[in-house]
């Protein structure tokens, strides 16, 4: 049984007379910032001078330095720039500016898991990861809510590492959800496995696959773009609030009897196979070292895909209606602003 933490299990007080340096003001480090800021936490964004983020990062009223700078200011550091720039982040502006006693964060495990970055002795290291996008890690903050999260402890040099981290997970919101205690190596894994598999690999090409075997067989665009795109949030949203099981219960028996019967014969022992040739490539490392290679050549091939995949028709006849909904607004809005703020690849 694992061990779940909430808001009665921590305090903000091992935070109270410290400096949270956040570095990177991405999804995570805007969300990270604004959220310890919002719960009375001193707080610096650690940036390169020549960095977009830097007026952002002002202009929401936060105090701006460099990383080095940052670093010193703080004695908690939450590194929050791209995973495949965190070596050199680290070894640069970071690392040379760490004291004994600070405490180390990130939001993903990868660096630590698969050595791409060392550690250096005398200080805490420690992961917070919430299970959710950057900016929904604020929105549901803002709302009062919290964001579901992962912790693990790396390095406990003080001795209370657990209790600061902890403390870290309460001011940006986990708690409010519930934080489970993890390790690096299984949230990296586990982490990189969803998004691959289930997240964003399987559920964005299954509804693309769907689109366009609709769109083939001389479906209009407009009702294969409802069907295989626009249904499937409020087809989450029911497993989200009770389960695979409340989301059978509110279909129709039709729509359950076809279910079972098409997942079958979509999700097949050899669609598994591939599933644990995925997993067995992440938990090699050669997933990893595959991201780190396209990330050093310039990611040329993550932009060429990402082109490619932005002029889909699924995009252009989605962009048309989702502005004829009335009540789409507002989200679209803040979709867009996502978009744009994490649409280069460095
Ligand atoms: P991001 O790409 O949104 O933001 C990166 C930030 O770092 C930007 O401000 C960018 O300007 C800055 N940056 C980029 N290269 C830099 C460099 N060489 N030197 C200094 N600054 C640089 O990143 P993100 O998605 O917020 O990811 C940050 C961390 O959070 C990663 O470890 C990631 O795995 C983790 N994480 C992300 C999400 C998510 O939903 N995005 C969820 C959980 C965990
Ligand atoms: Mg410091």
């Amino acid at each position: 049984m694992a061990s779940i933490y909430y808001e009665k299990d921590t305090s903000l007080q091992p935070l109270r007379d410290v400096t949270v340096a956040v570095i990177g003001y991405g999804s995570q480090g805007r969300a990270h910032a604004l959220n310890l800021r919002d719960s009375g936490i001193d707080v610096v964004v650690g940036l390169r001078r020549d960095s977009a983020s830097w007026q952002t990062a002002e202009a929401d009223g936060l105090a701006v330095d460099t990383v080095a700078g940052a670093t010193q200011r703080g004695q908690v550091v939450m590194i929050l720039v791209p995973d495949p720039a965190q070596p050199a982040v680290f070894a640069e502006g970071v690392e040379p500016h760490l004291e004994v006693g600070d405490l180390l964060l990130f939001a993903h495990g990868f660096n630590i898991h698969f050595g791409g970055l060392a550690c250096p002795p005398g200080i805490d290291v420690g992961l917070v990861a919430p299970k959710a996008p950057g900016h929904r890690v604020r929105e549901v903050f803002v709302a009062g809510q919290g964001t579901p999260g992962l912790i693990a402890v790396a390095q406990d040099a003080t001795g209370s590492a657990h209790g600061r981290i902890l403390s870290y997970a309460h001011a940006i919101g986990c708690t409010r959800a519930g934080v489970i205690e993890t390790t690096f190596a299984e949230e990296t894994e586990t982490d990189l496995f969803g998004e691959q598999v289930v997240l964003c690999g399987g559920v964005t090409a299954l509804v693309r696959g769907g689109f366009e075997t609709l769109v083939e067989a001389g479906y209009q665009p407009e009702v294969a773009y409802f069907e295989c795109l626009h249904e499937l949030k409020l087809i989450v949203d029911l497993m989200y609030r009770g389960g695979l099981k409340a989301m059978w219960h509110s279909v129709s028996d039709t729509a359950e009897h076809g279910g079972y019967e098409g997942g079958d014969r979509l999700v097949t022992a050899e669609t598994r196979e591939e599933m644990r040739h995925i997993l067995a490539d992440i938990q090699a490392g050669r997933y990893a070292e595959r991201w780190v290679a396209e990330y050093a050549a310039g990611s040329k091939e993550l932009l060429r895909r990402r082109d490619e995949e932005s002029r889909h028709p699924i995009e252009s006849v989605g962009a048309t209606l989702r502005s004829m909904i009335s009540f789409l607004g507002k989200a679209s809005r803040v979709d867009e602003q996502t978009v744009s703020s994490v649409g280069s690849a460095r």
